[in-house]
């Protein structure tokens, strides 16, 4: 008797590796001890949500005794808390946002979701730039998508624009970039922006169903040295930012985000109503009422962003001193160096041993490298350095 569809067991079946991975990493917690592992793995922000989100919460809660409080709403979200967030986005993205541009959304991965019910016949492609996020391929098949992944260029990741150009065909719906990227934490310029819009602009012409642009951006709020994360919305009129609070106010678990439809976009509305009526029969019906509410209270604060940079500084250091090879990370909190040996799975598993947690390339399309994340304090990043020195020793 099968229990399962053959997608969804043949997902658990291909992501077994991953699986094993990760419990080993229970093991090897339960063996040693928790502080003596260090678990790079999760990208699972542990800085502490702002103070303004306790006092928010405790508000909230005065509140519990009056009807609807916490009753539906419609599905784009409350009203006035969309309001809010068109003040905040458009400051963010240097374009005038109004409220009904957006959709209030279960994270970015509800907003990618609700995007891709809208717009996906089955078999259309969307094209995003590898190493990705690995959720991507998932949401594109829920909706008979198929995602279609570009190299860039090695080692600093740049994007490979004439292998974007020559993968558009006229299946292509969907071109999707992550900036600051997980797991490379590269950052696009705007000349990249430029160019990529550029190439897509081309391609549309003369199309019955364009081509959209999305950028989906939770770590936008998380770059460093100063590099500035242009927006998309100002270069291309077909284009949808989606983001959450997740990464910026510590909210992973409470499911907030969005989605923004270029306010120039023609015929945005269809766009808009597709998005919200996706919002509702996806079941997620509307992004958590205490979640908006929170939001409505705690835009316009984030968490420490020093706690990030002393972080990645930190890694910097362990990682030269340990002679890896890896491009400075511009944003976000991953580091993606290079394996030593060549052999991504194989040179995790020696880490391990090493009692270091990291994650195979493999996983984000990406063999040959490995991802670190600094979600956790300096003192277990420092304490690392032996580690990776043996394990890169090994592969000499
Ligand atoms: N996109 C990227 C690149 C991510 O790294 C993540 C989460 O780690 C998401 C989307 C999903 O985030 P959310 O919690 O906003 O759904």
């Amino acid at each position: 008797m099968k229990l399962l569809s053959s997608q969804v067991d043949g997902y658990i079946e291909s992501s077994s590796w991953i699986r094993k991975m990760f419990e080993a990493g229970i093991e090897l917690k339960k063996k040693y001890g928790e502080e003596n592992v260090c678990d790079f793995s999760l990208g699972n922000p542990d800085v502490p949500a702002p103070a303004v989100v306790g006092e928010a919460l405790r508000e909230i809660a005065e509140t519990a005794d009056q009807p609807f409080s916490f009753g539906y709403m419609p599905n784009f979200g409350y009203p006035d808390v969309r309001e809010k967030l068109a003040v905040k986005v458009s400051e963010e993205q240097g374009v005038k946002v109004e409220g009904a541009d957006l959709v209030i959304t279960c994270g970015a991965a509800g907003a990618i979701n609700a995007l891709y019910r809208t717009v996906l016949e089955p078999g259309e492609e969307i094209i995003c730039p590898a190493p990705y996020f690995v959720e991507y391929g998932f949401y594109a098949q829920n909706y008979g998508g198929v995602l279609k992944t570009v190299p860039s260029k090695p080692l600093t990741f740049e994007m490979n624009f004439k292998g974007i150009d020559e993968a558009i065909n006229e299946n292509t719906r969907v071109i999707l970039i992550n900036s600051p990227n997980n797991p490379t934490g590269a950052v696009y310029s705007e000349e990249d922006i430029k160019k990529l819009a550029g190439i897509i602009r081309k391609h549309n012409e003369g199309r019955e169903r364009p081509i959209f642009l999305v950028a989906d951006e939770p770590y936008r709020f998380l770059a460093f040295d100063d590099v500035e994360v242009p927006s998309i919305l100002p270069h291309y009129e077909y284009s949808v930012v989606v983001s959450s609070f997740s990464k910026n106010l510590s909210l992973a678990g409470e499911r907030i985000g969005y989605a923004l439809i270029n306010p120039d976009m023609p015929r945005k509305a269809e766009l808009i109503a597709g998005l919200v009526l996706a919002n509702r029969i996806l079941g997620f019906v509307n992004a958590p009422a205490v979640g908006q509410k929170l939001l409505a209270r705690a835009l316009g604060s984030g968490v420490d962003k020093n706690i990030y940079l002393e972080r990645r500084n930190a890694m910097a250091e362990v990682l030269d001193n340990a002679g890896y090879n890896y491009t400075m990370p511009k944003g976000a909190f991953y580091f993606f160096p290079e394996a030593p040996g060549g052999d991504d799975v194989k040179f995790c598993a020696a880490l391990q041993e090493e009692r270091i947690l990291a994650v195979p390339g493999s996983g984000f399309g990406a063999p040959g490298y490995f991802r670190l994340t600094f979600c956790v304090g300096t003192d277990v990043i420092k304490r690392s350095e032996e580690g990776f020195k043996k394990a890169r020793a090994r592969f000499k």
